[in-house]
């Protein structure tokens, strides 16, 4: 085991947690608390969160207030103790919303007109500002349109309205199973003639909040307009298709402008030892328009800058190269994850890691790791051994996903890790106007800053094998 000089860490911590003797004799355990003391104490990542999603507000790509993250995440990375930042040109897609959009049931006969909860679709297309009105038709999947046809949807309105699946503990598992509705239903739908989509929103909830969330056509489709309605409003119009056939109104003014150009945002700790081996740390700084994306992905950019002040002030010069990247357009294109490692492997850089946290500011419960199959057969066994070390705060490894910006690296051959926070409440305010930093506790977030710093961490210590 590798001995730390702790002589710069003040005496204060050796009686403020109650850990076994044994336990504060091992270095590694020792300075794994120190990183949850600093990050609770003293940690700004929940004073740069507010700002990012209060002060700044919304950032989807290719707008105001992402060009002006970048500014401000630029800053406080180099101030939370990066050796140099800078910025990566990636080109983005600019989706504009339009006015607010209209979801409205027509003459029904038992109801009669009935505005729902509803948000456009990102990167959907409007109807024009005389909308869509036409009988709506429900569904439960991508496949039921398929065998539907033409003769079932054509001039039809299409409702996708399965749930996310309540019986699944990780609600990621229920939201990657339903997410196909909004991804590409409205295309299938478009594909047989329908003239407008509705989905149900993609939470395990149910509450009058819609939810945004992209949407994919391709340039040759036929585009029709795609909105989003909450839970209890496609509860309402479920229970009221099977009395009567129903009319529906909806109307979405939004559309894609032309590209433009955007950035990436990279700070970095030079290595002491093997500055070629390279750890890089992430979250995505792009969010949807509707709140200050504070869970999404705020909490994940400043979990990431987090492990840079804490290096600082408890005077840790990391071994090997740690990388904090803020990843521009998770949300409605990947270019800045593509633009990552398209330059990482241009330059020719060895990227022994990656750690992304994009599953919210709860209470972190562990990481699950990825990488190619090599990759994770020579690592994961002994990477759970250093799990030992954490077990104390609650942190386990499992097998699974690691992030979308990062995914991209995966065949250059890093071990790849995501960040496993509590994931029961996320979709309450995942892609909504509710992911304020009122939805963040402050506590939480700097628990996972914590977990994020003991894994880079224990990783510049006992490195990676190849
Ligand atoms: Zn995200």
């Amino acid at each position: 085991m590798k001995i730390l000089k702790l002589s710069f860490l003040p005496l204060l911590f050796l009686s403020a947690f109650c850990f076994s003797q044994e336990e504060v004799e091992d270095q590694e355990a020792f300075f794994i608390k120190s990183i949850y003391e600093h990050s609770l104490m003293e940690g700004s990542c929940y004073d740069w969160l507010s700002y990012l999603s209060t002060n700044i507000g919304g950032r989807l790509s290719g707008s105001k207030n992402a060009a002006l993250s970048v500014e401000y995440t630029a800053d406080i990375i180099k101030k939370a103790g990066a050796d140099k930042v800078w910025k990566q040109e990636c080109m983005v897609p600019r989706w504009i919303r339009g006015d607010q959009e209209v979801v409205k049931i027509i003459n029904s006969k038992s109801i009669g007109t009935k505005s729902l909860n509803c948000t456009a679709l990102g990167n959907s297309e409007g109807s024009g500002i005389d909308g869509v009105q036409a009988e709506v038709i429900e569904v439960q999947s991508l496949e039921e349109v398929e065998e539907l046809g033409a003769a079932g949807v054509k001039g039809k309105i299409v409702f996708y309205n399965r749930p996310m699946n309540n019986a699944h503990l990780r609600t990621f598992r229920a939201y990657g199973e339903a997410v196909d509705q909004r991804g590409r239903g409205p295309r299938i739908a478009a594909k047989y003639g329908a003239v407008g989509a509705i989905v149900r929103s993609m939470t395990t909830k149910n509450d009058d909040i819609p939810h945004t969330g992209f949407t994919f056509f391709t340039e040759e489709d036929k585009k029709i307009p795609a909105i989003a309605i909450s839970t209890n409003d496609a509860n309402f119009l479920s229970d009221l298709l099977e009395k009567e056939k129903v009319n529906l109104f909806m109307r979405n003014t939004s559309y894609m402008s032309t590209e433009v150009p955007s950035h990436n945002v990279v700070g970095e700790i030079k290595g002491s030892e093997f500055p070629e081996e390279i750890i890089v740390i992430g979250g995505h700084l792009d969010s949807w328009d509707l709140a200050g994306g504070a869970h999404d992905d705020g909490a994940g950019c400043v979990h990431s800058i987090q492990v840079f002040e804490t290096f600082r002030a408890l005077n840790y010069k990391p071994k090997r190269t740690i990388r904090c990247v803020m990843f521009m357009n998770e949300e409605n294109g990947l270019s800045g994850g593509k633009k990552y490692a398209e330059l990482a492997l241009e330059k020719g850089e060895t990227h022994i890691a990656a750690i992304e946290s994009d599953s919210g500011g709860f209470t972190p419960r562990g990481f699950s790791a990825d990488g190619e199959a090599e990759v994770i057969n020579n690592n994961f066994k002994r990477v759970k051994e250093w799990f030992d070390l954490l077990e104390p705060y609650g942190l386990r490894l499992t097998k699974g996903g690691s992030g979308a910006d990062i995914g991209p690296l995966k065949p250059q051959g890093p071990l790849m890790f995501g960040l496993r926070p509590d994931s029961q409440r996320y979709f309450d305010f995942h892609h909504t106007a509710v992911d304020h930093i009122d939805a963040v506790n402050e506590r939480e977030l700097k628990l996972g800053a914590a977990a994020m710093t003991s894994l880079v961490y224990l990783i510049d210590q006992n490195g990676v094998i190849q």
